[in-house]
């Protein structure tokens, strides 16, 4: 008898990002193993983007797997309204003893775009509360920040959105200093965005947002940590808030625990998801500092946040985000962070010259153009079938190539990520 699952797939499965008359059928996963997917076929992939940036520690890790099922047949779920409960206290404790001094009150979501949804709305609400007229929002080209309406409307730039351009609301597009190794332009074009940013800050301004060090879905674009000092000083001087989506760049990503940390930068709303759980459940949180928090107090009910999901602060999700921070935490973590990064910019270094532009790293992601542009584009293409043929993921952005990996990748393993890239050159 044949296995219904493609053909059920085939029938009745919507996929995301992906235009289904032309795409390649997907694989059909079966488990999951440190680095490497297995598929129904007996292949073992190779996972270089730690599927779609979430991962952290391997797949199926069992100290993850172990702490879901303990919760799960204790507490699964309970309404985080009236009630609170151990995971949910013991993992904001945790971020908060993590970030930057004075990120203290964490609001729990579901996914990277509620937690952006959630600093947007946050940021409105606080200046409303105060009785302040502060309603403009400033984000950066190229920034992207989910797929909800508000988070798309802050990364309209992208260039995903187009089918609903017309209902977005207005945000002001900054220029985003994106930068490489042997950058000659880095200084001038830091200039023309504080420049921007100059103009654009007034006292109409709520909030400034930007995924700090990396911008992801645009094609790992890099600025440097400087950029992020002299935004945050004069977004503060103006009187607006500070928004890092931290979404993917969050749990060790950059070389630090968090973006924010390795700048030296303490934001007002820091959002977070992806590596929350390690890569096992969908969960997102938004980290405010204290006294924003604090403008919510009050006798009337409609000086609270009146947001919320189904799910907030799923008791599963936070087990997983509490052993993930365990093994973040640990001894081996930031050695293999290390590693990685040390592994990454020597293969770089050793690249043929010529087809590879705009060669850069921050922490655990590489990343350099290779030929034409555009999501999907030919390039790309080619690319990703040729790491598929040796048994690797990567999904091209444009004429991006990148590698993100789950931390845990054998050192061998990882070499023979940069090898087929080399010979692909
Ligand atoms: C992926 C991503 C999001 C959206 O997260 P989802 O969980 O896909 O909704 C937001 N911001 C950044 C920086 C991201 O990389």
């Amino acid at each position: 008898m044949s296995d219904p699952i493609e053909d059920f797939d085939r029938r009745h499965v919507w996929h995301p990002f992906t235009q289904s008359l032309t795409a390649p059928a997907p694989m059909v996963a079966v488990a999951g193993q440190g680095a490497n997917i297995l598929t129904k076929d007996g292949e073992t992939i190779l996972d270089l983007i730690s599927s779609w940036w979430v991962n952290l520690h391997g797949h199926a890790h069992p100290a993850i797997a172990a702490a879901i099922a303990a919760q799960a047949s204790t507490l699964e779920q309970v309404i985080f309204a009236d009630f609170t409960h151990a995971p949910a206290a013991h993992l904001a404790q945790r971020l908060a003893a993590l970030l930057p001094k004075d990120l203290d009150r964490v609001f729990f979501s579901d996914n990277g775009s509620t937690a952006v949804e959630v600093a947007l709305k946050i940021a409105l609400q606080y200046f409303a509360n105060q009785g302040q007229e502060r309603r403009r929002l400033l984000a950066f080209d190229g920034g992207y920040h989910g797929d909800t309406v508000g988070a798309m409307s802050l990364g309209r730039s992208s260039g995903f959105f187009r089918a609903w351009e017309d209902l977005l609301f207005p945000v002001d597009v900054l220029p985003f200093p994106a930068s490489w190794w042997q950058d000659e332009a880095v200084d001038s074009k830091e200039d023309e965005a504080l420049a921007a940013l100059d103009r654009a800050l007034d006292e109409s301004v709520a909030a400034v947002l930007i995924e700090p060090l990396v911008q992801g879905a645009s094609g790992m674009r890099m600025c440097r940590p400087s950029f992020l000092r002299a935004l945050a000083e004069r977004t503060a001087q103006a009187g607006a808030l500070l928004i890092f989506d931290e979404v993917m760049t969050g749990f060790g990503r950059t070389g630090s625990l968090f973006a924010c940390l390795k700048a030296g930068v303490t934001p007002d709303l820091l959002c977070l998801s992806k590596g929350l759980t390690g890569g096992f459940l969908p969960m997102g949180a938004t980290v405010a500092r204290e006294p924003i928090h604090q403008a919510f107090l009050d006798e009337r009910i409609d000086r609270a946040f009146l947001h919320g999901h189904s799910y907030t602060a799923n008791p599963l999700g936070c087990a997983a985000g509490l052993a993930s921070l365990d093994l973040l935490t640990g001894p081996a973590c930031q050695a293999q962070i290390s590693r990685i990064e040390a592994i990454h910019s020597e293969r770089l270094k050793a690249l043929p010259s010529g087809r590879a532009r705009h060669l850069r790293v921050t922490g655990t992601i590489a990343a350099l153009e290779i030929g034409d542009t555009g999501y999907g584009g030919a390039e790309g293409k080619k690319l990703k079938a040729f790491f598929r043929q040796h048994g690797m993921l990567v999904r091209p952005l444009g004429s991006t190539l990148y590698f993100l990996p789950p931390y845990c990748i054998p050192e061998p393993d990882l070499h023979r990520a940069w090898d087929v890239l080399t010979s692909a050159l």
